[in-house]
């Protein structure tokens, strides 16, 4: 077999039989030579650097302390037993836990022995301890591994661990991998890269991020790694939107009709922003070319991007296409309806919407007519997407708040061998830039960044419970000035009748401080029927109740411009970007309007930072960033669903500035050599190919 070096797999490897093979292949999808090389530890300790017991605090990181093991006895109750092991150096002691895999931690734990033992201390209930520590014993210490001053730590599990594999198993197997790859690590950048970025070579990269010569080279190497993480990553992105523009053709919008002329003079209650302006533009610059549209629109909650769409989709009209909108629920999809219908009024548009709950006669009704053509846009849920909802000649499909549909929902859109209509998606979670330039790296984006003018921003105050009082007599304020206020309680899929029960209690707590005849209350909650959720919505909306209790289903959607205040109750548990999302729910008219969180004062360390970061900015941007930064890019919307990137050593928060030089670098290579043709790109081609064969094709069409 034709196989290089790299392309081994892990079993040929000394020291890897079938067992840990199998691990290996289980636990962390190390199946050949270069995956076990790309395996990259996850910190560095310092190993000329011991502590003492009485040292520790709880914000070191791993520490490295020598001593003995004086006695261990497995505690708790069955189904959360631990295994607990008491340590003692000559300051002091302290425990080591094992929550898992007790059975041959015991076997292996030599009492009274010298060892030392590796981990990250932390205090629980006023004591220090140890939580799956490493133990290495004097007596076994191993002469194999490097003496080097920083020693690389794997992260790695209990199962690895029991065939051997804790983090200094794993180095073993490295150096054994390592000390046979001489002249096997070939360059796979040009020589201008290398060259322009002082690059140390790639052979030299893997040696010493995981056996470090010192720290010089151990930056050496990270920057290296890291940068051709990237790179390949936006050499993948870029090529894929480059054939996408030069291969898919979408339909031409060429002329401006009736339809928007009309709307424009005759029905447009107000004057467009000059954001909108400009992403009109830019839209329709992109609807008139020959090119398929994707492209983004960003904005946030208030900013007019329904507009947007709206007039986006009469040009498809003008140009004799249908044209379609899908909302993430229901509630969403009428208003839209509504709004939309009332805007186009006297236009002669045939307009209709399709959900869950059309009725059967009516839908049949629908789907003919947008078979045959006479319905020109259809909006709706999810259940656009339905195989028998079939278009006459699609011309394009906005998808409102994207991060709840799927990619491959949209593909749904249209058939194969057919040419695709323009996307527009619109979201109101601004996605941070980092993000933006990867995940999202192939779609174009457009960004309204101005508010329709006499919006006042909107005051966000953050309180304990124990001063509820105060919010109700500020409460009672707003609404004898005519205002009206909602109270929004969390509703968390897990526990969905408690929350329920929380909801509850608050409205009847709620019904008598705000006694009817003088106040009326409407509540809204997941559990309601749709029907009775839109009732209660419209006389809220009408103005014929003060006060909307409700739960995040008002999160997306709807628009009363009189409410003035947002009141979140038990704050600390929703997210940024939710927080955000509500609290464009206010602010829409031209009053003050207010958000209040209310939330206990315990709060987590995250929580806090939630609560300041939503009392300190309104600017959705900012708040998009914060929320990156407490969970991660995994959380962070639309990426779980895009499923496409793994990074194994750079990070989308602390890499900011790599990312973009890695993409302007790769743009320039595929400038000057789109097919990656020229000989100083040979290694980036080489390589480029290995990478993308076995990969799905994660490509897509928006
Ligand atoms: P988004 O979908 O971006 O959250 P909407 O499109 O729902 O925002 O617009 C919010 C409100 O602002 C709507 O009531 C809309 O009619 C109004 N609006 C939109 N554009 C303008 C504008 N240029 N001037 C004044 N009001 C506007
Ligand atoms: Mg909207």
């Amino acid at each position: 077999m034709n196989r290089t070096f790299l392309e081994t797999p892990i079993e040929y490897l000394k020291g890897v039989g079938p067992q840990r093979a199998d691990v290996l292949k289980k636990e962390l999808k190390v199946f050949t030579f270069e995956d076990l090389l790309s395996y990259f530890p996850f910190r560095y300790v310092d190993r000329t650097k011991f502590y003492k017991i009485r040292e520790l605090t709880p914000d070191l990181p791993y520490v490295q302390i020598k001593g003995t093991i004086e006695e261990y006895d497995t505690v708790g109750k069955k189904g959360s037993q631990r295994l607990v092991a008491l340590f003692k150096d000559e300051t002091g002691y302290i425990e080591l836990v094992w929550f898992k895999g007790a059975k041959w931690v015991t076997k292996s734990l030599k009492l009274g022995e010298e060892c030392t033992v590796f981990g990250k201390p932390v205090i629980f209930k006023n004591r220090f301890n140890i939580t799956h520590p490493e133990i290495e014993y004097a007596s076994e210490k191993n002469e194999a591994l490097p003496s080097s001053s920083l020693q690389a730590i794997y992260s790695t599990t209990e199962k690895l661990k029991s065939k051997g594999l804790e983090s200094r198993g794993i180095a073993r197997l490295m150096k054994t991998l390592i000390s046979n790859c001489d002249n096997e690590l070939p360059e796979i950048l040009s020589n201008s890269i290398t060259g322009n970025l002082k690059l140390i070579s790639r052979e030299e990269a893997i040696k010493n991020i995981h056996f470090p010569e010192n720290t010089d080279l151990l930056a050496k190497a990270q920057f290296r790694l890291k940068f051709e993480e990237l790179f390949f990553i936006q050499l993948g992105i870029l090529r894929y939107k480059l054939n996408r523009e030069k291969n898919i053709k979408g339909h031409v919008f060429s002329k401006v009709g009736d339809y928007l002329n009309k709307f424009y003079k005759e029905k447009l209650p107000f004057e467009l922003t000059n954001a909108q302006k400009r992403v009109i533009k830019e839209i329709r610059a992109d609807i008139g070319s020959s090119k398929q549209m994707n492209r983004l629109l960003q904005g946030d909650v208030g900013s007019g991007k329904t507009l947007v769409a709206l007039m986006t989709m009469l040009i498809a009209l003008d140009n004799d296409f249908q044209a379609c909108l899908m909302a993430p629920t229901e509630v969403l999809a009428n208003q839209h309806f509504e709004t939309i219908s009332k805007m186009l009024e006297g236009l002669n548009i045939k307009i209709a919407l399709l959900t869950g709950s059309t009725k059967s006669a009516e839908r049949k009704s629908i789907l003919d007519k947008l078979n045959c053509g006479e319905l020109q846009i259809l909006l709706g849920t999810h259940a656009l997407i339905e195989e028998n909802v079939q278009f006459k000649n699609l011309g394009i499909v906005v998808i409102d708040e994207q991060h709840k549909f799927g990619v491959e929902q949209r593909a749904k859109l249209w058939k194969k061998n057919q040419i695709p209509p323009h996307i527009l998606v619109m979201t109101a979670t601004p996605i941070p830039r980092t993000l933006a330039m990867t995940f999202y790296g192939d779609l174009d984006k457009s960004v309204i960044d101005e508010m329709p003018p006499g919006r006042k921003t909107i005051k966000t105050i953050h309180i304990y419970d124990i001063e509820k009082f105060k919010v109700y007599k500020f409460m009672r304020d707003q609404i004898n000035q005519g205002r009206q206020i909602y109270i929004v309680y969390p509703l968390i899929k897990e526990s969905e009748k408690l929350d329920l029960k929380h909801l509850q209690e608050g409205y009847e707590s709620l019904i008598k401080e705000f006694p009817l005849p003088k106040y009326a209350i409407s509540c809204c909650h997941g559990q309601m029927k749709t029907k009775d959720k839109e009732t209660e919505m419209e006389r809220f909306a009408k103005g014929i109740t003060n006060i909307m209790v409700a739960t995040t289903v008002i999160e997306v959607g709807i628009d009363v411009a009189n409410a003035t205040a947002m009141v979140i109750e038990s704050a600390e548990r929703f997210g940024l970007s939710q927080l955000h999302q509500l609290r464009g729910r206010v602010g829409r008219g031209g009053e003050q309007s207010y958000c209040i969180l209310i939330s206990s004062p315990k709060l987590t360390n995250d929580a806090k930072i939630r609560m300041q970061t939503m009392t300190r900015t309104n600017d959705g941007f900012e708040i998009a960033e914060a929320d990156l930064r407490l969970r991660g890019p995994g959380d962070m919307a639309g990426t779980q669903q895009s499923g496409i990137i793994d990074l194994k050593i750079a990070d989308l928060i602390r890499d900011e500035k790599l990312i973009s030089v890695s993409r302007n670098i790769a743009s320039d290579v595929l400038s000057s050599d789109p097919q990656l043709q020229k000989e100083e790109n040979r290694n980036i081609r080489k390589h480029f190919i290995n990478l993308n064969k076995n990969k799905p094709n994660w490509s897509r069409i928006s």
